[in-house]
C-alpha cells in the first residue's frame, strides 16, 4: 500500500426521514438566536414552512446559480443588518454557495439542509461570480458546522434534475478515485457513493416518490461530496469549469461529459476502473456510465445544452493549457477528441 495523507473535515451529519423536525434544535446546538434563512426563490414557500420554529432574524429567497457576487453583498449586508448569528441554509448548491459567500466573509456558521445531489454542504469550497468569471477557493470558514439530510425534503426534486444532479455527484466520487492526493478511506466512500447513486437514480427516474430510492441518493450524495471535499478534482472537473464558462448549465454539463472523461483516463487509472465498474455492474467503466445516462433519459450530447461546435477548440485549448493533475497527461488534440465526442453524445468505445 502506498503512503497517504486522510483529512477528515469535521461536519455534524444528521440524516432520515423527517429529521428535518430536529432543525430547531441543531439550530440551538450552534448557539443560534438570530438565523439568517437562505433559499433560492423557487423553494421559499417551503422553506418559511420547514424553519417557522426557528429565531428568524431575516430571510434572503433570492439565491441564484453560481453565486454572482451583487446578489451576494446583498445577502451578506441583510446579514449584517438583522445582527444575524447563523445562517441556514435549505436547497441546493445555488443556495448553499450563497451561504459559503456570507461565511467566507463573516465567519457565521452554516446549517445546512441539502435538497439535491451536489454534495457541495460537505466542502470547504466556495465559488463566486463576477463579469461572468467563477473563482473558486476552499477555506476552513465556509464548512457547514452542521448538515441535516431528510430525503423526504427531495420527493419534489424534478425528475431530470435529480438524474443530472445525481451524476454531478458520481462525477465527484470517480474523480477521487484517481485523484492524486487520494486514500484508502476516501476510496471506500467513493465506490459506495457510486453503488447508492447508480442504483437510486432509475428507480427515481420512474418512481420519483420512492423513499427509499432518494435516501439511497441523498446518503450517495453526502458521499460524493465528503470525496470532493478533501481530495483533487482532475481532467472531468477542470472541463465542466471551463465550458460553464460557455454559459453551459452545471449538473448536464457534468453528466454528459463524465463517461468521455472516464473514457480518457481509463488505461491510465485501472484501480479506479475496477472500483467503478464494481459499484455499477459493467464490464467497462466509461461505456457503462454512458448507458446509465442514458437509462436516466437525460441530455447525451454538449450539443444539446447549448455548446456551439466552434468553441470545442477554444474550449479544448483552456482546458490543455492549465490543467489539473490528472492520471493521464492532458493535451490539446486528445482533450478536443473528447469533447468532440461529447458534443455528438458518442458512447466511449470499449
Ligand atoms: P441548484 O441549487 O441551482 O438547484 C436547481 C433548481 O432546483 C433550483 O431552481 C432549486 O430551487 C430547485 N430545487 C432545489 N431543491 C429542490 C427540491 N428538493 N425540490 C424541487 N426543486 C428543488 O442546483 P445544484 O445542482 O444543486 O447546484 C448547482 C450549484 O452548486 C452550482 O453553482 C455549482 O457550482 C455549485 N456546487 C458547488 C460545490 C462546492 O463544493 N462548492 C459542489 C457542487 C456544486
Amino acid at each position: 500500500m502506498r503512503a497517504f495523507v486522510y483529512n477528515g473535515l469535521p461536519t455534524r451529519v444528521v440524516f432520515g426521514i423527517g429529521c428535518v423536525g430536529n432543525l430547531p434544535a441543531e439550530a440551538e446546538r450552534l448557539g443560534a438566536k438570530r438565523v439568517l434563512v437562505v433559499s433560492t426563490p423557487g423553494r421559499a414557500e417551503m422553506v418559511r414552512a420547514v424553519s417557522s420554529s426557528l429565531n428568524v432574524a431575516g430571510v434572503f429567497d433570492k439565491a441564484v446559480m453560481h453565486a454572482p457576487l451583487e446578489a451576494v453583498n446583498e445577502a451578506r449586508d441583510l446579514a449584517n443588518s438583522v445582527k444575524a448569528d447563523c445562517c441556514v441554509v435549505i436547497g441546493g448548491g445555488s443556495t448553499i454557495g450563497f451561504g459559503k459567500a456570507i461565511a467566507l466573509t463573516s465567519g457565521l456558521p452554516i446549517l445546512a439542509v441539502p435538497t439535491t445531489y451536489s454534495g457541495s454542504e460537505m466542502t470547504n469550497i466556495w465559488g463566486l461570480s463576477e463579469g461572468g468569471a467563477k473563482k473558486t477557493g476552499r477555506d476552513p470558514r465556509v464548512m457547514p458546522k452542521t448538515v441535516i439530510y431528510d430525503p423526504g425534503l427531495t420527493l419534489e426534486l424534478p425528475a431530470a434534475i435529480s438524474a443530472a444532479s445525481g451524476m454531478n455527484a458520481i462525477a465527484h466520487c470517480v474523480e477521487a478515485l484517481y485523484a492524486h492526493d487520494g486514500n484508502p478511506i476516501i476510496s471506500l466512500m467513493a465506490e459506495e457513493g457510486i453503488r447508492a447513486l447508480a442504483s437510486a437514480l432509475p428507480k427515481i427516474i420512474s418512481s420519483p416518490r420512492d423513499l427509499e430510492a432518494r435516501s439511497s441518493a441523498l446518503y450517495g450524495s453526502w458521499l460524493a461530496g465528503a470525496t470532493i471535499g478533501t481530495t483533487s478534482v482532475a481532467l472531468h472537473h477542470k472541463l465542466c469549469h471551463v465550458l460553464g464558462g460557455f454559459g453551459l448549465p452545471h449538473a448536464q454539463t457534468h453528466s454528459i461529459v463524465l463517461p468521455h472523461a472516464v473514457r480518457y483516463n481509463r488505461d491510465a487509472a485501472p484501480e479506479a476502473m475496477a472500483r467503478i465498474k464494481q459499484a455499477i455492474d459493467a464490464s467497462d467503466a466509461p461505456g457503462g456510465l454512458h448507458d446509465l445516462e442514458k437509462k436516466l433519459g437525460i441530455p447525451m450530447r454538449l450539443a444539446d445544452i447549448g455548446m456551439k461546435e466552434m468553441d470545442l477548440e477554444r474550449a479544448a485549448r483552456i482546458a490543455s493549457e492549465a490543467p489539473y493533475p490528472n492520471p493521464r497527461k492532458v493535451e490539446y488534440e486528445p482533450v478536443l477528441a473528447l469533447l468532440r465526442d461529447a458534443y455528438r453524445g458518442l458512447r466511449p468505445a470499449a
